[in-house]
Order: structure tokens, then C-alpha cells, then sequence
């Protein structure tokens, strides 16, 4: 177990890199504590394969540092760093049993053998591999082998991290969920910090303690999956996670009035001077969550024509025109609404977010 550190780090998978354009990863500062499961979530080609590379040592780094515990690793070889990765396709020896390829991990590193045993027997319990263990790697399905792969990286005791690479991108759909559930129990248990990359809101929400967002080659934020629901920093993070993502809305703010479409919002004297100062234009951000349909009301209702209703079974995606922008309001089933509706969107007044530029503004 290490608490990770990556400190000023930035890659270039080019020779000379000029611009910014030119770097996968952007001035990354982060630490990764002990012992929690994090998911490093993120759009492809945001750069989340080119850390996770970086933290083992597969990459190094074209600047910056890694540290293990303070201790300055950023030169180490990957077998040196005392961590376990798995990939997104299978890495596994297909001529060795099921049983040895488990095994291999902790055959090289001298553990007695009655512990072996014992450990790779927990671990295809745990994967479901218990009646194939004596089989050849060969000829098992890719889904078998994508499990020795997730064994061969979960069984080890001693690791400082597990790195994930969208583990599970060829395993079954029904069969995610499960294994989901046995990876973080593992973890658990080994009280080992997993750090698990995937592009799926939905995986990273229930897997991680905490999720770190990714954007084009930037860490937008970090935060508990209920801190990015809640209080997303970055208008990215508000979008990117929850589904549908969270509407922003062009506002202007004329003294204490907050304009929002035709709607005029007043704010109080300490709310206004803080937007006053801001830089970059504002936007108005709410979840589709936190809107009703409602009778008008002065000042905090939105005005609008419904353009399209989605029926989601027990709720329905309501999508409103309020002027030229669309925001879209999740719905109970007994809520009648009819697309050319004229209505009121009502925004629930705490979970209204305002944004300057791609940045919320603390109020
Ligand atoms: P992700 O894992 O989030 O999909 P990657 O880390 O694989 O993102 O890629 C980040 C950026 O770096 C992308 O623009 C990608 O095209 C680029 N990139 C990744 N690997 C290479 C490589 N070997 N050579 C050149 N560019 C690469
Ligand atoms: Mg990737």
C-alpha cells in the first residue's frame, strides 16, 4: 500500500510539442490516497490510459514526477514499482494452466507454495474459475481469459496499487455487475488502493470511493460520486456525469437581477458582487432532477413550450424550449404534459449552480 503522488507531470507522445494541442496529459497534481477505490473517469482520448501507464512505469513521463510514499519512483522500471495492472483485452500465458497463470504473479516473488495455493484458490472463487483451473489458458473464451487477467492482477497481497484499464470491456453485460461487486469486495479485503479507468459513469459511480473526471487531457475534478452529482466544479463534470447531464442555460446578471431567459431572478447584495466580479460569461446550471412543471410563479419559474417527452418506463425526460435553449426536466410517470404544452419549469432554489466561463462560482 502507498499513498501516489503525480506532481507537475504533463505528456507529449511527440517528439518537440509546441502547443498545448501537442500534450495527451496537461499539468497533472494529484495524490492518490491509500487504501480507497478510485475511478479515474473520462471520455476516450481524454488521457486515462496515458496515466494509468504512467503510475506503473509502462510510460515515462515527458515531464514531472511520480511518487510512492514521498519516494521519488518516476525513473523505476514497471517490475520495480510493486504494482499489479490489467488491461482491457487479456494478458495471460496461454499455454499454462488456469492455475498457473494465477499463480505466476506470486511464483516469481517466493511466496511458499501452501500460500499460493491457498491465495489463487480464494481468488478463481472469487472469478468464478474454480472448475477450469486445471484447464489450458488455450482455447478457454476471451471472457475466461479477460478473468485470469483479473485474477492474475487481484492476487497479490502485497501491492502498492491495482490498475484497471476498462477491465471489463469484453466481458457479458449481465456478468459486469457481479464482477464489478467481486473487485471491490477484493479490494476491500485487501485494503489496497485500486484505481480502475473507465469511461462508463455508471461503473465509476459503484465501484469508487472516489472519482477522478478527466477532460482532454486534464483533471477537471476529484470527489466522492455524490460531491460530483452534487457540486460539480466544471461544467464538463455537470454534464459528463448523470443522465441526461445538467442544463446550462446563457444568463445575465443587470445589477442584482439575474436574468434567465425571460425569467428575472433576485439575488441578494452579497450573491450579486461575487458574479459581478467574475470573469467569463455566466450560465445558469440545474439537473434535470431538481426542475418541476408547475403553476407560474414570479421570479422563479421558467416559462416554456414542451418539444419532446421520453418515456423512461416509471419517469418521463421532458424537453422544453425556453427561448432558443432547450433545458430538459426529469418527471414523475403522473406528470401530464403534451408535446406544444405551454408550461413552467420550476427549479428547486438550492440545487441551482451558477458558472463563470467552464468554473462554478462558490456562493
Ligand atoms: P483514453 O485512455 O482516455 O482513451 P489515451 O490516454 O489513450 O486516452 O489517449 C490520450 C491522447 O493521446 C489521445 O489524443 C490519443 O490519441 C493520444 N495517444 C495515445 N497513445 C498514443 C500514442 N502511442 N502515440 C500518439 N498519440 C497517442
Ligand atoms: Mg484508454
Amino acid at each position: 500500500m502507498a499513498e501516489i503522488q503525480l506532481k507537475n507531470l504533463r505528456h507529449s507522445y511527440y517528439p518537440n510539442p509546441k502547443t498545448d494541442a501537442d500534450y495527451a496529459l496537461k499539468e497533472v497534481d494529484l495524490v492518490w490516497e491509500e487504501g480507497l477505490a478510485y475511478a479515474l473517469l473520462g471520455p476516450s482520448g481524454s488521457g486515462k490510459t496515458t496515466m494509468l501507464n504512467i503510475l506503473s512505469g509502462l510510460l515515462s513521463a515527458s515531464e514531472g514526477q511520480v511518487l510512492f510514499d514521498g519516494r521519488d519512483v518516476t525513473t523505476l522500471e514497471a517490475r520495480d514499482r510493486n504494482i499489479a495492472q490489467v488491461f482491457q483485452f487479456p494478458v495471460i500465458y496461454e499455454t499454462m494452466t488456469v492455475e498457473e497463470n494465477l499463480a505466476f504473479p506470486l511464483k516469481t516473488r517466493k511466496i511458499p507454495t501452501a500460500q499460493i495455493k491457498e491465495r489463487v484458490h480464494f481468488i478463481a472463487a472469487e472469478l468464478g474459475l474454480t472448475s477450469l483451473l486445471k484447464r489450458k489458458a488455450r482455447g478457454l473464451s476471451a471472457e475466461q481469459k479477460q478473468r485470469i487477467s483479473l485474477g492474475r492482477g487481484l492476487v497479490r497481497e502485497d501491492v502498492a496499487a491495482i490498475l484497471l484499464d476498462e477491465p471489463l470491456t469484453v466481458i457479458d453485460p449481465a456478468e459486469k455487475m457481479a464482477l464489478r461487486r467481486t473487485l471491490k469486495a477484493v479490494q476491500l479485503h485487501l485494503g489496497v488502493k485500486l484505481i480502475y479507468v473507465t469511461h462508463d459513469q455508471h461503473e465509476a459511480m459503484t465501484l469508487a470511493d472516489r472519482v477522478v473526471v478527466m477532460d482532454d487531457g486534464e483533471v477537471v475534478q476529484v470527489g466522492s460520486p455524490e460531491e460530483l452529482f452534487a457540486n460539480p466544479a466544471h461544467k464538463f463534470v455537470g454534464y459528463f456525469i448523470g443522465t441526461p447531464g445538467m442544463n446550462f442555460i446563457d444568463c445575465q446578471l443587470a445589477e442584482d437581477m439575474l436574468i434567465v431567459g425571460q425569467t428575472r431572478y433576485k439575488l441578494d447584495a452579497v450573491t450579486a458582487k461575487k458574479l459581478a466580479m467574475q470573469s467569463g460569461g455566466l450560465s445558469f446550471g440545474i439537473r434535470p432532477d431538481f426542475l418541476t412543471l408547475g403553476a407560474e410563479q414570479p421570479g422563479f419559474s421558467i416559462p416554456g413550450t414542451v418539444v419532446r417527452m421520453e418515456n423512461h418506463g416509471d419517469e418521463h425526460i421532458i424537453a422544453v424550449d425556453i427561448g432558443g435553449s432547450q433545458m430538459l426536466a426529469r418527471v414523475e410517470d403522473s406528470v401530464c404534459a403534451d408535446v406544444g404544452d405551454a408550461v413552467h419549469l420550476i427549479p428547486s432554489g438550492e440545487a441551482i449552480r451558477i458558472f463563470a466561463g467552464q468554473h462554478v462560482v462558490p456562493l
